[in-house]
């Protein structure tokens, strides 16, 4: 039978339930899988922590809306806040713990003095629209693994930039631990689910499926090359007049880096689009023959 995950909000206390738990589940050698998330769940996230289930012996979710990464203006606060709904869904999915540290908890002295900086790459795309966005992300999810431990964390590849230095972060730093990364899940129609969603009137929503549109016809265009793919996508993104494009680039997965007109071998495009207030991210992998 599933019973209701646990919601902690102490450091202090998620580390002594963890002990015990990894001492009752397999003792000495028990699996612990973090999924960390901002909350206001929605079924790519159920995913990710099915994923956990099915890796782990215990799993704990992490529900925290960081202000470390949000720039003035931005929405922290409206981002959708649904605590209780969150902890219903988890509880569906057999999570053993949530995690819902408030700021003060994560941030006693108001910020991290101490923090990580994600480098050239986090200035670039999200981190060029988002000035410290992604110091502020890998600050907390170091805080977050040094806090639970875990022997794997669960990411989805719908934030391919956070991935990507996620994981050079870990090597960077010699964090123990591994990461598995889920593909990204997508409505019918196409866009990719996203807390922000919820934001979206119906027209915009509609709208807001030409990116996912724009990157499928970028990967049908791959063969003919770099440049056929980004006006494929283009062609399919720029006629939205509800939809204003962000950025559009190609990278090379080993350095996230743009690459060359003449690049061959595996991409992948990033997309980022404001459609009304709402900023809307995708990718897709790109096979350039
Ligand atoms: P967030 O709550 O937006 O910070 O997302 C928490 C985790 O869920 C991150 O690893 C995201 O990449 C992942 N995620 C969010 N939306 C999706 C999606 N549509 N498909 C796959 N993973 C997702």
């Amino acid at each position: 039978m599933l019973t209701t995950p646990e919601v902690i909000t102490s450091i202090d206390e998620l580390r002594s339930r963890l002990a015990s738990a990894r001492e009752r589940a397999v003792p000495g050698d028990a699996r612990i899988v973090l999924v960390p998330t901002m909350g206001a769940l929605h079924a790519g996230h159920l995913t990710l922590v099915r994923r956990a289930r099915s890796r782990g012996d215990i799993v704990v979710v992490s529900i925290f809306v960081n202000p470390l990464q949000f720039g003035a203006g931005e929405d922290l606060n409206t981002y959708p806040r649904t605590l209780d709904a969150d902890v219903a869904a988890l509880a569906a999915e057999g999570v053993d713990f949530v995690f819902a540290p408030t700021s003060q908890v994560m941030y006693p002295a108001g910020a991290a003095s101490t923090r990580v900086t994600a480098g050239a790459v986090g200035a670039l795309y999200e981190g060029a629209a988002r000035p410290g966005h992604f110091d502020g992300m890998l600050t907390v999810v170091a805080k977050l693994f040094n806090i639970v431990g875990p022997d794997l964390a669960v990411f989805g590849q719908k934030d391919a930039q956070q991935v990507f230095l996620v994981e050079r972060m870990l090597a960077d730093l010699d964090f123990r631990l591994a990461l598995e990364i889920v593909p990204i899940v997508r409505e019918e129609g196409g866009l990719a689910l996203s807390s922000r969603n919820r934001n979206l009137d119906p027209a915009q929503r509609l709208a807001a499926r030409s990116l996912s549109a724009g990157l499928d016809a970028a990967a049908s265009a791959a063969p003919q090359g770099v440049a056929a793919a980004l006006a494929a996508a283009h062609a399919r993104i720029d006629v939205q007049p509800l939809v204003k494009l962000d950025y559009l680039v190609v990278v090379d997965p080993r350095t996230f880096l743009p690459v060359g007109a003449d690049h061959v071998g595996p991409a992948r495009m990033l997309v980022a689009a404001l459609v009304g207030n709402t900023r809307l991210i995708d990718n897709v992998a790109l096979d350039i023959p």
